[in-house]
C-alpha cells in the first residue's frame, strides 16, 4: 500500500474540462513555477490578470485562445461574476482553463472565490501555487520577514476591503505584535494604515520599505520610517504595483538589490 501523490500526476497532464487556478509569480517569467509552465503549455483557454506579464504568457501554447480580464488603466475591469461564467463554460465545453493570476492565487488574489465557482457548478478545480509578492517583493529588496531576535512572526495584510477602504481589523493589535507586517495595495492607504499601527504603539522610527514593481524591470524600492511613509511615498511618486514592509527586519541588512529611491532614503538603524 501506499499514498500515491495526486498532485505528481497531475503535474503532467491538464484534463480536459477543469480549470487550473494557476500563480504567475511576482512578475519575473522565471519565477513561474515548473508546473505552471507545464499547465500554461497545456491550456486551451488562459484568463489572465493584468499583473502576469508578457514574457509569462509566451509560455502559452500556439493556438490557445488568450483572454486579458485583470483590471487595466482606461478599461473597465471584467466583473468577478463575468470571469466565473466564463470559466465555468470553458470547462463545460471540455477545454482545458487556465486562470493565470499574479503572484499566488490564494494569496488576495480571489481564487477562493473562482474555486467557490467552480465547484458551485459541478468543475473540477485545481490550485497552482505561485511565488506571492508577499515573499518575492521583500527577497528582492533583501529584507528576511522573519530574523531570529528581531521578528519572529510576519502577517501579510491588504490594506483595501471590497470597497476599497482600509479593512476591518485590529491594526492596533497588530502594531502589538511585534512581527513584520507585509502590506498588499497599501500605498493610496498609508496615511490610515500607519496612523492606526502607531496608535497601536508602533514607534514612528519603525523603518518602513516599500518595494515597487518588484522582480520586474522597473523595480524600485523606497526607504523610510512609519512616521514619514506617507509624505515620503507621495514625493517619491513610486510605481505600482507596490508592497510596505514594515518592521525591524527592514534594517537587518544593509543590502540594496535595487537603487533606492534618492532624496527620500532614510537610515535605518
Ligand atoms: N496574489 C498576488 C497579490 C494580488 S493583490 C500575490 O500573491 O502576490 C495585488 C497587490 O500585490 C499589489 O497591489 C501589490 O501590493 C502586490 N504586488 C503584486 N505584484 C507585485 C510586485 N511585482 N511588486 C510589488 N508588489 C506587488
Amino acid at each position: 500500500m501506499g499514498v500515491q501523490s495526486a498532485s505528481a500526476v497531475a503535474g503532467r497532464s491538464f484534463p480536459r474540462g477543469e480549470v487550473w487556478l494557476v500563480g504567475a509569480g511576482p512578475g519575473d517569467p522565471d519565477l513561474l513555477t515548473l508546473k505552471a509552465v507545464r499547465a500554461l503549455e497545456q491550456a486551451d483557454l488562459v484568463l489572465h490578470d493584468a499583473l502576469p506579464g508578457r514574457a509569462v504568457l509566451r509560455h502559452v501554447r500556439h493556438g490557445a485562445e488568450i483572454v486579458a480580464v485583470g483590471k487595466r488603466k482606461g478599461a473597465a475591469p471584467v466583473p468577478q461574476a463575468k470571469i466565473h461564467a466564463r470559466l465555468v463554460a470553458g470547462a463545460r465545453a471540455g477545454l482545458r482553463v487556465l486562470r493565470l493570476k499574479g503572484g499566488d492565487p490564494f494569496v488576495f488574489g480571489r481564487g477562493g472565490e473562482e474555486a467557490l465557482a467552480c465547484e458551485a457548478a459541478g468543475i473540477r478545480w485545481r490550485v497552482i501555487p505561485g511565488v506571492s509578492a508577499g515573499l518575492a517583493a521583500p527577497a528582492a529588496a533583501g529584507i528576511p520577514l522573519t530574523h531570529r531576535g528581531t521578528a519572529s512572526a510576519v502577517t501579510f495584510v491588504t490594506a483595501h476591503d471590497e470597497t476599497g477602504a482600509l479593512p476591518a481589523l485590529d491594526w492596533e493589535a497588530l502594531a502589538r505584535t511585534g512581527g513584520t507586517i507585509a502590506a498588499f495595495m497599501a500605498l493610496s492607504r498609508l496615511d490610515e494604515l500607519t496612523l492606526r499601527l502607531l496608535a497601536g504603539g508602533l514607534a514612528p522610527s519603525t523603518p518602513v520599505a516599500v518595494v515597487a514593481r518588484a522582480t520586474h524591470p522597473g523595480e524600485s524600492q523606497l526607504r523610510t520610517t512609519l512616521g514619514a511613509c506617507t509624505l515620503d511615498a507621495r514625493r517619491a511618486a513610486l510605481p505600482t504595483p507596490a508592497l510596505v514592509v514594515i518592521g525591524d527586519v527592514v534594517g537587518v541588512l544593509a543590502h540594496r538589490a535595487t537603487p533606492v529611491i534618492g532624496a527620500v532614503q532614510h537610515a535605518c538603524a
